[in-house]
């Protein structure tokens, strides 16, 4: 992308401007060739300038969460990639909420509503996302779900000219979907609504949580999390391994001995190797239960 640095002049520190960055550093699933332009942006002010540029100058541009349902391509990204640093990180708790900025990471929200004696995040301490992509998905796991908690959110549009809170029912959210996947509005906020607990129990139930996952999950390999979406009258994982299909690889791209449900980085994949598995597991599932596989990972082409 031939485009100069506008960002020193929209007041973003030079150390927060990365040119032509590999986004398989901000990947989970260490994937993705170079962002033309991946900048940092660590307050409101900041974001609606650089939102406001990108859309008045029609450049091509993504927002970032701690990239862990993204699959990024081997080509790059030719665009602008924004990252929420800064401001956007903190976690606060009033009362019985725990607000939280988009670019919080869930394990930090949910270890802070712990030590207000908070419960009702346990299930999210353990996804390895932020609040941002975490609303955007609705992530779920262990029977909670964002939408459980969630009560009302800060947003910016996409054009970055407006800032309005609005209540968790207008966000829409479904299994592993909610309205910011179709209005592109950015997460600036979370408010969680939470209740009194015992801190030492709430620790108690995150440690289980977390312990359950570790022996389930190929955490030791770089992924993306649950490839496929939970299909209509069955689990993906269940399907993927009774379709025989643990172990079967393309180049680097590994569908997990441990959890069938995870494709896997087993050393030097590339994201045409990760597709290329993805379409063998979709088709030989499909043609044993007649159940086509939609992916959850965020294919970004
Ligand atoms: C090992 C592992 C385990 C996982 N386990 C689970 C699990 O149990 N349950 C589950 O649901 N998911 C799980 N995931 C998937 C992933 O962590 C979730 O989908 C998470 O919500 C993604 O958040 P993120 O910040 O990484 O978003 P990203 O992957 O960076 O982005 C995802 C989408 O959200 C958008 N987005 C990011 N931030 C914002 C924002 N501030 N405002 C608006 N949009 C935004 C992005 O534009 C993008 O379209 C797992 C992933 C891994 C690697």
């Amino acid at each position: 992308m031939n485009m100069r640095n506008p960002f020193s002049d929209l007041g973003i520190d030079e150390d927060r401007i990365l040119q032509d960055e590999p986004m398989a550093r901000h990947t989970s699933f260490r994937i993705g060739g170079p962002a033309a332009w991946f900048v940092t942006v660590i307050n409101e002010e900041e974001l609606s300038a650089v939102l406001r540029y990108l859309t008045e100058n029609e450049i091509r541009h993504m927002l970032v969460g701690n990239g862990s349902n993204l699959l990024f391509a081997d080509a790059g990204y030719d665009g602008v990639v924004v990252r929420l640093g800064g401001e956007f990180q903190d976690a606060a708790v009033t009362g019985g909420v725990l607000a939280a900025g988009g670019a919080c990471l869930l394990s930090r929200a949910a270890a802070a509503a712990c030590e207000h004696g908070l419960a009702g995040l346990e299930f999210a301490s353990g996804i390895p996302g932020s609040v941002g992509g975490a609303l955007y998905m609705n992530a779920g796991a262990y029977g909670g779900e964002i939408k459980d908690v969630c009560v009302r959110a800060r947003l910016m549009t996409p054009d970055g000219t407006a800032v309005y809170e609005c209540d968790a029912a207008d966000l829409a959210f479904a299994y592993r979907n909610s309205a910011l996947q179709q209005t592109g509005e950015i997460v600036l906020r979370a408010d969680f609504a939470l209740t009194p607990d015992d801190p030492a129990a709430i620790q108690a139930r995150m440690q289980d949580l977390n312990e359950r996952r570790t022996s389930k999950q190929p955490l030791n390999y770089p992924s993306a999390g649950s490839t496929f979406k939970r299909p209509v009258g069955g689990f993906a994982a269940a399907l993927i391994d009774q379709a025989g299909l643990k172990g079967t690889r393309v180049g680097g791209a590994m569908v997990s001995d441990k959890h069938a449900g995870f494709v896997i980085n087993v050393g030097g994949a590339t994201a045409a190797d990760v597709l290329e598995l993805m379409q063998i597991v979709s088709d030989r599932v499909y043609e044993m239960s007649g159940i086509r596989l939609e992916p959850e990972v965020r294919i970004i082409p």
